[in-house]
């Protein structure tokens, strides 16, 4: 793999595909950074001793997030087709910036939705925060239980957003340096 050039760096980008990807993807990733050549998904499940339709459903997933990609041919004996696999390992950082973009994205929205709205709620776990507007409608009665509604201070969430909204900027800008190189 000539993006990665030492350990620390290889992890980092299994790390990045997890993050964006799932833990069950990492094995298959792994295996993948590993091989020179193509393989087969059942090399895969035979070297992982994992489940066939599992190996499968990890590649179509690096596949749909443009990490893999695969080349199919015919068997001439028994009319199946047999796939052979690669990881698209110049691919791989610039996807999962993008990735990682889209979730700093959604958590912007949120963070701005928490900072632009007043939330009410009964107090009950069960039940569920509303904004003022809701709240009104329901003339401040939780519609779920009937309780009074009372503000919310919704101070922790903002500051929760705010720190992952800077951790994931932060990883971003260590992937990004890895494309540099
Ligand atoms: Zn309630």
């Amino acid at each position: 793999m000539d993006l990665v050039v030492n350990e620390q760096e290889r992890q980092t980008l299994l790390d990045m595909v997890e993050d964006v990807a799932g833990p069950e993807i990492r094995k298959v990733t792994i295996l993948l950074i590993d091989q020179d050549e193509e393989v087969t998904d059942e090399f895969i499940a035979d070297e992982l001793n994992i489940k066939l339709d599992e190996v499968r459903k990890s590649l179509y997933k690096l596949h749909d997030l443009e990490i893999a990609s695969f080349r199919r041919i015919r068997d001439k004996n028994t009319g199946w087709y047999i796939y052979f696999w690669k990881l698209l390992t110049e691919n791989i950082n610039s996807v999962v910036i993008k990735k990682q973009r889209a979730i700093q994205w959604k958590l912007m929205e949120r963070l701005q939705h928490e900072k632009e709205n007043m939330f009410f709620t009964c107090g009950k776990k069960e039940c569920y925060r509303l904004t003022f507007n809701e709240a009104m409608e329901y003339d401040f009665i939780c519609p779920k239980c009937g309780e009074t509604l009372e503000e919310f201070d919704n101070t922790k969430i903002i500051k929760v957003l705010e720190l992952k909204i800077e951790q994931i900027a932060g990883k971003i800008q260590d992937n990004q340096k890895l494309v540099r190189k």
